[in-house]
């Protein structure tokens, strides 16, 4: 509390002059004598940044004059400069000897010791470097590290007005000026949109930092903060996000946050120590944003970006601010934001909202989540957009080309208008199929199935008019959460996927964890090859409770119903034996205890090549087989899936996979067991050709994949087709690509 009335008053001081006459330099000057007064420091200076990444000393009481302006540091040189770059404090008893101390003669600084910076930080960003120095080797404490961090909150606020260094001299030097610019990401939901500029929310300016009354502030704080948390459960409660859903979990999340213990205290311990509410509020967020900076964990990355959202949410509530979509807001744009959090995108009116932009982001970002609830397209990880944007700017947001354009030319226009167009066309001929049978011109069935992972998946089923889910990934459901989820929970999600699908099957594929797919509250599995190492039914084997678990929940799910669960990876027929005495053992307890469910269907994943020369044996042991392209091509090409450098090498469409996907075939009809292929081939209309060609009769896709590879079916004719491919071992070696589109398009088949 001593150090909190301490710390009060040197800010009203600081208050005071900030609020006085004079340039900023000279309030500047007498801020630093101040601090160094209050402290007992023997130096105070202020380090400001200027363009290049350079710290400039701008004002010190204690070092020589002449320094002033003159010394200069580089962002990581120098303890300053460290402080810059980590943008975290530093306090050393014995500065000299640290190993990043600069030594610059003209500053007189030998005769210090100890030493004790701040970064100046503002809106995420380092403005500069505040530092005291000793002369004695002097151990400074937490609380006068806390204490200098609250005042490095005043100086943000000069350092920001401009006066010091022009903003001009700080915006970066992109070039760019105002042409079109075309800039890379990567694609968070697909989609194409076109529409203008919005840039997320603006900081809200804060006028005042130090407090007049800290008990008013608290006050006005705690106000904003129980507003805050009403206005977040009406949000929940609007009826087109209170359906469950994980859209549903994350707010619930978010909601959580909101009430967090931890972040509300360290708000309080800010106005308690002198500052007003917003700069409170402020101050906590740009810490827990400079300590984030660099985590890199995709987990903790969506908690900061949760916590910004929750930020900004409390600053509109401080600054009495409403949220009702903005009627300023153009009819159709484009939103642009650093990060947002999932409620945050809610905010906004749906029908005038197109796409996203994102500065930073990740395909398991909950904001990506819920905009694929929304269907909008969604562009993450782009690069300094904030800056290279300006609002009201024409956008287009390209997500399946991974690229935004800015101020796009005319022709880009154009050309994206055209695209706009042809969609929709395509999505109401697609539509119009929606009931239509997927059957070939001369009457052979495919039956199309979906692929899905996510509660919000299932009402592609009755859009798209496919015949059930071939794959239900059910590790996103636990991806999705922080922590592992009970039987209970997982029973009700796989019932309602069940309930949902009604008389449609569903094959739940057991958790297919490792590789790409991490669990954040599962310790990290130091593969050095994931892809090929310790995932899936490995996994499973290995913690069979979490196996027996997640077969538990699926037959209390399936109670009295079709049940068809599908091992992933299967490498030799020992590991199906192994999964299927666990199921067994389950069933067993399951018919003691309860309703089981009517018929279990047991299926492997073809992902593995090893497994072609133990079909003859694998077959009669199960009810059905799904290839997984993804990981079979894969490695059958040792080349890994994910890397972009690989994509084109090597193509799906040769002679060495549909050999080998021909033969699977062969084994499974002549051991009368049903086979469907369910990787990202199934989707692409030419590829599903191919597959139709040599066997395959079930293919499990995407939703957005079922009307083009229907269309295709419908316009294919088998017997050609399949005279074509029966010459494959004659085709020449490497792809098939040409010769298949040669067929299609002499054939008039639609792809
Ligand atoms: C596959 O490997 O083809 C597959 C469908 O599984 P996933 O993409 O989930 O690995
Ligand atoms: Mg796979």
């Amino acid at each position: 509390m001593e150090a909190a009335t301490g710390s009060r008053r040197l800010l009203r001081r600081l208050r005071d002059v900030m609020a006085g006459s004079g340039t900023a330099q000279e309030r500047l000057n007498e801020i630093v004598r101040i601090i160094a007064a209050d402290m007992v420091a023997e130096v105070c200076s202020c380090y400001v940044m200027r363009a290049g990444e350079v710290l400039e000393l701008f004002a010190t009481e204690g070092l020589r004059p002449e320094a002033v302006h003159r010394t200069r540091l580089r962002v990581g040189e120098g303890l300053v400069g460290v402080i810059a770059a980590t943008a975290s404090p530093l306090a050393l008893a014995d500065a000299q000897s640290h190993p990043d101390f600069a030594y610059r003669p003209e500053t007189g600084e030998e005769v210090y010791h100890s030493l004790m910076g701040v970064p100046i930080l503002r809106g995420g960003r380092v403005l500069g470097v505040l530092v005291v120095q000793n002369r004695i080797q002097r151990n400074y404490t937490e609380d006068e590290i806390e204490a200098l961090q609250t005042i490095a909150m005043v100086l943000a606020e000069l350092a920001a007005g401009g006066e010091l260094v022009s903003p001009f001299e700080l915006a970066p030097s992109n070039g760019i000026g105002l042409l079109p610019t075309r800039l890379d990401g990567i694609k968070l939901n697909a989609g194409l949109a076109i529409g203008i500029a919005v840039l997320h929310e603006p900081r809200v300016v804060i006028r005042q930092v130090v407090a007049e009354d800290s008990e008013a502030e608290l006050a006005r704080l705690r106000a904003a903060i129980a507003a805050m948390q009403s206005a977040i459960d009406d949000l929940l409660a609007r009826s087109d996000i209170a359906s469950g859903g994980e859209h549903r979990d994350i707010l619930e999340t978010y909601r959580m946050f909101a009430a967090d213990r931890g972040w509300l205290q360290r708000m309080t311990d800010a106005v308690r120590s002198g500052l007003t509410a917003e700069a409170s509020v402020q101050k906590v967020q740009d810490e827990t944003r400079a300590r984030m900076s660099k985590v890199s964990d995709p987990y903790l990355r969506e908690r900061l970006a949760d916590l910004e959202d929750l930020t900004s949410r409390l600053q509109q509530h401080l600054a009495g601010r409403h949220f009702a979509a903005d009627a300023a807001l153009p009819a159709e744009f484009i939103l642009i934001a650093r990060s947002m959090g999932p409620a945050e995108l809610l905010d906004y009116d749906r029908r005038r909202l197109k796409g996203l932009v994102l500065e930073e982001g990740s395909p398991t970002a909950h904001v990506a989540v819920v905009a694929r609830a929304l269907d909008i397209p969604v562009i993450g990880r782009v690069k300094d957009v904030l800056e290279k944007v300006e609002a009201g700017d024409l956008v287009v947001v390209d997500a399946d080309e991974h690229q935004v354009f800015v101020r796009p030319s005319e022709d880009v226009q154009q050309a994206v208008a055209a695209r706009l167009e042809l969609r929709l066309g395509q999505r109401l001929s697609y539509a119009a199929l929606r009931d239509l049978p997927a059957a070939t011109r001369c009457g052979t069935r495919v039956a199309l199935q979906l692929n899905a992972g996510l509660l919000l998946d299932l009402p592609y089923l009755d859009e798209t008019g496919a015949e059930g889910v071939g794959l239900f990934r059910t590790e996103l459901l636990f991806m999705m959460r922080q922590d592992f989820p009970t039987v209970s929970q997982q029973a009700s999600i796989y019932r309602r996927v069940l309930e949902h699908a009604g008389e449609r099957p569903v094959t739940f594929r057991t958790l297919d964890i490792g590789g790409d797919k991490l669990l954040p509250y599962m310790s990290e599995i130091p593969d050095e090859n994931p892809a090929m190492g310790w995932r899936a039914i490995r996994i499973a084997l290995d913690r069979p409770a979490l196996l027996r678990q997640q077969l538990r929940a699926l037959i209390r799910a399936a109670a009295g119903r079709r049940l068809r669960v599908m091992f992933p990876m299967i490498a030799e027929i020992g590991e199906l034996d192994a999964a299927r005495a666990v199921l067994d053992l389950e069933l067993e307890r399951a018919g003691a205890r309860g309703t089981p469910p009517a018929k279990v269907e047991v299926g492997v994943m073809f992902e593995v090549p090893a497994l072609l020369w133990e079909l003859p044996q694998l077959l009669p042991r199960i009810d059905f087989l799904s290839v997984g392209t993804n990981d079979l091509v894969q490695f059958l090409f040792a080349a890994d899936r994910g890397n972009p450098r690989l994509a084109e090498r090597y193509d799906a469409l040769s002679l060495p996979v549909l050999q080998l996907l021909a033969e699977v075939a062969r084994d499974c009809a002549r051991a009368k067991v049903p086979l469907t292929l369910c990787g990202e081939m199934a989707g692409q209309p030419l590829d599903a050709m191919a597959l139709i060609g040599i066997g395959f009769r079930t293919l499990s896709m995407a939703p957005s994949s079922v009307g083009p590879v229907k269309a295709m079916i419908r316009s294919l004719e088998l017997a050609p087709l399949e005279a074509l491919l029966a010459t494959l071992a004659t085709l020449p070696p490497r792809t098939l690509r040409g010769k298949l589109h040669d067929f299609a398009r002499d054939h008039g088949v639609a792809v």
